[in-house]
């Protein structure tokens, strides 16, 4: 047998050997395979204790770790009583974190109209970078609303696809040129488990393809806590191999490809959640939540369903399924909107009725769910939220932005009116705090999913050396980091010797990492470089800058930008005090997050929807220099950090851009750095750690994923529960009445109108402010019901072109004499005006916009 150099073959393929454990340490493997190890440290800490060596080698995943542990030690291990004690107490402990009641169960009690199940659908799941299956801050809170999910007990199930290659790793070039790498990732080898019938065969869901061909997939499921998580496969033999590559990369190739993923997800999503609850015993979800557009094909499939298996038209199952969705959104750019020419989808979506991919859901009915203002296009957001009865954005500045951007779809409405609510992001503690700062903060807290609440007397000593702590185990990364990449884009290690002092622990760091988009200007730092330089430079208060982030493998700008900080970074006068690291993923994440001093955030406003890498550098008491865009217009308060004045109204971006960067020197040389180096005698910034101290007291608790997934379960998950219910019971006659409704109001509703209306003043000669004043109209209702609308008096200021301003609206009595009255208090002094309006009004409409229909008095 001839001895091969190992780097002349390559393999073939790919495949993982699962290491066989040894009966008495068998609680190992579950602890290995239930995610729930990624935020509990003493997990970790047993794992480590396997092999701390190996343990470090693998990047602390432990399903790796197992597999390379050599057997002997594994065996001696199995004698340890120590060990096995301490393996069995974590059992118990994972045992109960999952059997236990938690804030739902006891919720429940109270509120028996809480969903039974709800299920999540996301196109990235960030948990953990053992399972790299996202690309940035979508996939990461879909991580995060998990993980919190299952710390409340909130019965979830997320569902999505598994990328054979996940999202590109990243690295330079010699020229500072992003360069991908698609690393194939075996599913064995993750923390992963097929979905097998009772006999063990592998469970597939099958989904048509045009030309009478089958897209089949497998399930493969990962266990979050509490929460299990379906991932949905196409890699497999049966398939065509155009369909088998359907799940191989996230974010790549064309719009057949994206659209063949959406369809696998949402449709094949619904078959796969079916499968599982049948399979397990586990309770069908009564509430579906559309994370973000791509995912919207659920609704299709939901609605198929009850047309086939309920015998409702397509109308009575649209409003069904409406009732029991929520669809989130997640970006105020137009260009960041999911969007297929209408030919496209109906290729998929086919001509038949009888066959084809879904049965009883004719093509037409589909397009005019995604209809926008190019009728060559298909809008996945649009269809979002016709397919959904309640809707959100993931800010309060956020909220607006999308109330304003979808007005058109709610014609007649004020902005304001749009039923498009808020639920604030928020990111899982436990994940993302550092566990010296959960301890000092009182583990039992982050551990209970209740949150960083309180936060015990600390010393500012005792705060700062901890801060200096995690600062110092970044400035570590990052030499090793730029040690590692400058090998890899072709350094000699002997040039390399500088890299030792890249960077100091005793400098203010700041970071700034995000995927790059134009709207985040990564560059905004390079504006004036000279004025960079000198900050970074400053010889009494010095700032060093840690950059990272990735760019879209077909943005080319994206990657120029990338370029142009690292030819800056290069620079042998400054590369000691600014760095640019390379693969920016969850683990660097932490060390970030962990260890900056200050998070720099420099957004467009208001085009950051929420922005959430703020929100884990707060957590870890790193302060926050930003635009007030996303969470920071709704979270600054003036001593929690700093906000960088924008140039909102500024209309040529140039210029703008100018203004916020002298901003943001300004901030940083004159605000930031003084305050960071002014010490006390015991060395400690004071004021600084008052800041630390006021940020770690009053954002901890806010910026908790725990409590944005208590928001959704109380304002969006139970309120559509209850709409669901009352559109199912009784043979779904609430869904058969609405959309009777609705239909009759469709056909009404151009014929609906105010014959007259007039306005009087009880008793007083002139209106005055708070004096009582009668609305009256009459109106013509087109063969609908008094009782069927709702005819309200709008009364408030007018402007210069006689449009309402801040109205009260009040809702008309019909008399005897079928006139609708209205007594109105004069709500402003000034200008004033009023107009009537009529309304639908339906006892199963969400809000009375819902229908988009409205009626004014002319
Ligand atoms: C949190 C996070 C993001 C999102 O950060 P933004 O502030 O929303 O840009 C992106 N990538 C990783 C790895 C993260 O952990």
């Amino acid at each position: 047998m001839g001895v091969v150099g190992s780097a002349s073959v390559r393999a073939v393929r790919r495949f993982t050997v699962r290491a066989h454990l040894p009966e008495q340490l068998a609680a190992l493997g579950t602890l290995a395979t239930n995610l729930r190890w990624t935020w509990h440290p003493p997990t970790q800490d047993l794992f480590a204790a396997v092999d701390p060596e190996v343990w470090e080698r693998v990047g602390g995943d432990p399903l790796r770790l197992l597999a390379e542990v050599p057997a002997e030690r594994m065996a001696g291990l199995a004698r340890n009583e120590n060990f096995l004690a301490r393996t069995r107490a974590l059992a118990d402990d994972l045992r109960r974190y999952l059997t236990g009641a938690r804030w739902y169960q006891r919720r429940q009690e109270e509120e028996p109209g809480l969903p039974a199940a709800v299920a999540y659908f996301s196109m990235e799941f960030g948990v953990t970078e053992a399972l790299p299956n996202y690309s940035g801050g979508l996939g990461v809170l879909a991580g995060d609303h998990l993980k919190a999910a299952s710390d409340l007990g909130v019965p979830l199930v997320g569902v999505g696809l598994l990328y054979r290659s996940g999202y590109f790793r990243q690295s330079l070039s010699l020229d500072g040129w992003q360069v991908e790498h698609y690393p194939v990732l075996d599913p064995r080898g993750l923390p992963l488990e097929p979905l097998t019938e009772p006999t063990g065969a592998p469970i597939q869901v099958h989904v048509a393809m045009p030309g009478g061909r089958v897209l089949r997939a497998r399930i493969w499921k990962a266990q979050v806590g509490r929460v299990p998580l379906l991932l949905l496969d196409s890699d497999l033999p049966d398939n065509d191999p155009d369909l088998r590559g359907v799940t191989d990369r996230l974010y790549g190739g064309d719009q057949d490809h994206r659209i063949r993923q959406e369809i696998l997800a949402g449709i094949g999503g619904v078959r796969a959640v079916r499968t599982y609850c049948e399979l397990t015993g586990h309770p069908q979800p009564e509430v579906f939540h559309t994370n973000e557009g791509h995912a919207g094909f659920l609704g299709l499939e939901r609605i198929r369903e009850l047309v086939t298996g309920e015998g409702l038209d397509f109308e009575q199952a649209q409003v069904a399924v409406r009732a029991g969705t929520v669809f989130t959104t997640h970006t105020p750019v137009p260009a960041g909107i999911d969007r297929f020419p209408v030919d496209l989808v109906r290729h998929y979506f086919g001509s038949g009725v009888s066959d084809g991919l879904l049965p009883g859901v004719p093509a037409d009915r589909v397009l005019a769910l995604g209809a926008e203002d190019n009728p060559g296009m298909f809008n996945m957001a649009h269809m979002g939220l016709r397919l959904a009865q309640r809707a959100n954005g993931v800010s309060a500045l956020h909220g607006r932005v999308s109330r304003e951007m979808f007005h058109k779809l709610w014609p007649g409405f004020d902005v304001d009116e749009v039923p498009i609510g808020a639920v604030t992001n928020g990111v899982h503690g436990p994940t993302w705090a550092a566990r010296e700062i959960s301890k000092l903060l009182g583990e039992s807290e982050v551990d209970s999913g209740v949150g960083l609440r309180g936060f015990e007397p600390v010393t500012d000593s005792l705060l700062w050396e901890l801060r200096c702590a995690l600062r110092t185990r970044l400035v570590e990364e990052v030499r090793r980091r730029v040690r590692q990449a400058w090998l890899q884009r072709g350094a000699a290690a002997l040039e390399l010797g500088w890299t030792d002092s890249v960077f100091d622990p005793e400098v203010l760091t700041v970071g700034f990492a995000r995927r790059v988009p134009t709207y985040k200007r990564l560059t905004l730092m390079l504006r004036n470089s000279n004025r960079l330089r000198q900050l970074l430079l400053d010889p009494e208060r010095p700032v060093q800058l840690v950059v990272a982030g990735k760019s879209h493998p077909a943005d080319e700008g994206g990657k120029a930008l990338i370029q142009q900080i690292v030819r800056f970074a290069d620079d042998p006068a400054v590369r000691h005090r600014i760095v640019f690291l390379t693969d920016y993923d969850m683990q660097l994440a932490r060390y970030l997050y962990w260890g900056c001093d200050v998070w720099l955030n420099n957004p467009l406003r208001p085009l950051e929807a929420c922005g959430t890498s703020g929100m884990k550098a707060a957590l870890n008491g790193g302060l926050n220099l930003s635009v007030r865009d996303g969470w920071w217009d709704e979270f600054y308060d003036g001593s929690n950090g700093w906000a960088i004045p924008t140039a909102d109204g500024v209309g040529d971006p140039n210029r703008r851009d100018d203004l916020e960067a002298a901003a943001l020197y300004d901030l940083l040389g004159s605000q930031v750095a003084p305050l960071f180096y002014d010490r006390g005698e015991d060395g400690v910034p004071n004021r600084w750690m008052s800041m630390v101290r006021h940020t770690l007291a009053s954002l901890g608790p806010r910026v908790q994923a725990s409590r944005m997934v208590q928001e959704y379960v109380e304002s969006y998950y139970l309120p559509a529960a209850r709409s669901a219910a009352a559109v199912r019971d009784e043979g779904f006659r609430g869904a058969k009445d609405l959309a009777e409704y609705r239909a009759r109001v469709q056909s009404a509703w151009n014929r609906v109108r105010v014959l007259d209306c007039d306005m009087s003043v009880n008793g007083a000669q002139a209106p005055v402010l708070g004096a009582p004043v009668t609305v009256r109209a009459r109106v013509e209702l087109a063969g609908l019901d008094p009782a069927e609308v709702d005819v309200q008096a709008v009364v408030g200021r007018v402007d210069d072109a006689d449009e309402l301003r801040n109205v009260v609206t009040v809702s008309m009595v019909h008399t005897d004499a079928g006139e609708y009255v209205a007594e109105v208090r004069l709500p402003h002094t000034g200008a004033a005006g009023f107009t009537v309006r009529v309304l639908p009004r339906h006892a199963l409409l969400g809000t009375p916009a819902e229908l988009g229909r409205v009626v004014l008095a002319r």
